[in-house]
């Protein structure tokens, strides 16, 4: 076939399979309505779609691909698996398979956690780790309450989605499933409290050991204090180190299990192996999932053993013994270990943070980039409009969106999250190259230049 014709056929099979997906799939389908394509084949930071263009992608299965598409240990590590002729279906039974992975896995949290830790396999997605977790600390502590941060997000069954910040994706909950104190999240750039710095974090500190040590806050006691290090989906927020050990202590104080949501953060992301490495703190409770199944969904929540007074199916799961997961999961866990690519995602987050505050000085429309090693976010306002006392200028979800669109046309996956989807989130593999990172600071500029260009960036 003339290569014309063939790319046209490519692009009207790609139409065929949308214009499908569209008439039949649920519309609160999510990611295919921001990213139309049709992925065919993956290899590292590399999605190509069925009409053969490709893609460096900065979503990476939601922050899910710590070695990027299809990497080879992992591929191998499943293969093996395969070839084994091991059930790939073992409920929550043991198997040499599970055994190894939780090995792995205690080999590479903080020792004096895991030293006298317990393990749960859950349902294998993040949101029913969460819901394991705050079952577990109920159950230990006999309370109801949950406390949770403005910004947070954990997942999107009912015990989870209630403890989520965002409203417009809680609001189809009436009653609310579970009775959360919502807690003041540090953010400097936007801060409740009117202070900039870190001065930000220490009024929000305040505030919460004021509100939970008053017997006239009105504030039952707690199950549970659920925290994530870096706040993801809420527009890439760091909790600052010395906040972290406040909750720490301010908990520990009053007695509430510290739960620690690293669905997102955990596996090398940060800089850290685990997100909590950084402040030094040791949580009560660790949820896990997204890179710790290389690729493929599992779910664990790994916690304190005096708390786990819960009874034999207490939370149970068809899809808790995935061996392909549980595979991939260890193969990946040891690369991120041997290959030191937590030191690696500290190396290519300066990088691409000094490129982006480099562009960020010449364009009013970048109010900030943050982000903690290869969890970046770059929030977007609007350039005509008047800083407020703090510096920081209101969102611009219009201009947000038509810079997702045109990374997407420039071959760049990016992701919105944060107030009114106005922070672009980059998530790219901890395998990316230098050439890598410097091409999604090259498409994502110019895509941001030429979105500003493009009409009102109200
Ligand atoms: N917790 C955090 C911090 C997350 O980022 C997510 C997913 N983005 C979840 C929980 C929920 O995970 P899942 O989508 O697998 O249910």
């Amino acid at each position: 076939m003339p290569v014309v014709t063939e790319e046209r056929a490519r692009g009207d099979e790609r139409r065929a399979v949308l214009d499908r997906q569209a008439a039949r799939e649920s519309s609160a389908r999510t990611y295919a309505r921001s990213f139309p394509i049709v992925p065919v084949q993956a290899e590292g930071m590399t999605l190509t779609g069925a009409d053969g263009r490709t893609y460096l992608d900065c979503l990476a299965g939601a922050g899910s691909l710590a070695l990027g598409h299809n990497h080879p240990v992992v591929v191998d590590a499943i293969r093996r698996v395969l070839d084994s002729g091991a059930p790939l279906h073992t409920l929550d039974l043991a198997t040499p398979v599970k055994d190894e992975f939780v090995e792995t896995l205690y080999e590479l949290l903080p020792p004096e956690f895991a030293r006298s830790a317990r393990v749960h396999f859950c349902g294998p997605t993040g949101a029913d780790a969460v819901e394991a977790a705050l079952k577990l600390t109920q159950t230990a502590t006999g309370r109801s309450g949950v406390l949770a941060f403005t910004g947070a997000y954990h997942g999107m069954t009912a015990g989870a989605l209630a403890t989520t910040g965002n409203v417009a994706v809680r609001a189809p909950l009436a009653p609310p499933a579970l009775d959360v104190t919502r807690l003041p999240f540090p953010y400097p750039y936007r801060c409740q409290f009117g202070q900039g710095g870190d001065r930000s974090a220490a009024a929000s500190a305040r505030y919460i050991a004021d509100l939970l040590t008053d017997q006239c806050g009105g504030v039952r006691s707690s199950a549970a204090m659920l925290v994530e290090p870096v706040q993801g989906e809420g527009g890439v927020k760091p909790a600052p180190d010395a906040w972290l050990r406040s909750m720490r202590d301010i908990t520990t104080q009053q007695g509430i299990p510290l739960i620690v949501d690293e669905v997102q953060t955990g596996v090398g992301r940060t800089g850290a192996y685990w997100a909590i490495e950084h402040s030094g703190i040791t949580p009560d409770v660790l949820v896990l999932s997204k890179a710790i199944g290389g690729g493929l969904p599992l779910a664990v929540i790994v916690y304190r053993s005096d708390l786990d007074g819960w009874s034999a199916g207490a939370h149970t799961g068809t899809f808790r013994g995935n061996q392909l997961a549980m595979a991939a999961g260890a193969a990946t866990l040891k690369y991120v270990a041997e290959h030191e690519l937590a030191d690696r995602a500290t190396e290519l987050g300066t990088r691409l943070t000094t490129a982006l505050t480099k562009f960020a000085t010449e364009h009013a429309s970048v109010g900030e980039v943050r982000g903690r090693g290869l969890m970046l976010g770059i929030e977007v306002v609007r350039p005509d409009a008047e800083p407020d006392a703090l510096g920081a200028r209101p969102a611009a979800p219009e201009l947000a969106r038509r810079i997702r669109a045109n990374c997407l046309r420039n071959g760049l996956i990016v992701e919105l999250g944060g107030r009114g989807d106005t922070v672009v989130r980059l998530l790219p593999p901890l395998t990316m190259t230098d050439a890598e990172a410097d091409s999604v600071v090259e498409r994502l500029t110019a895509a941001w230049r030429t979105a500003e260009h493009e009409g009102d960036p109200a």
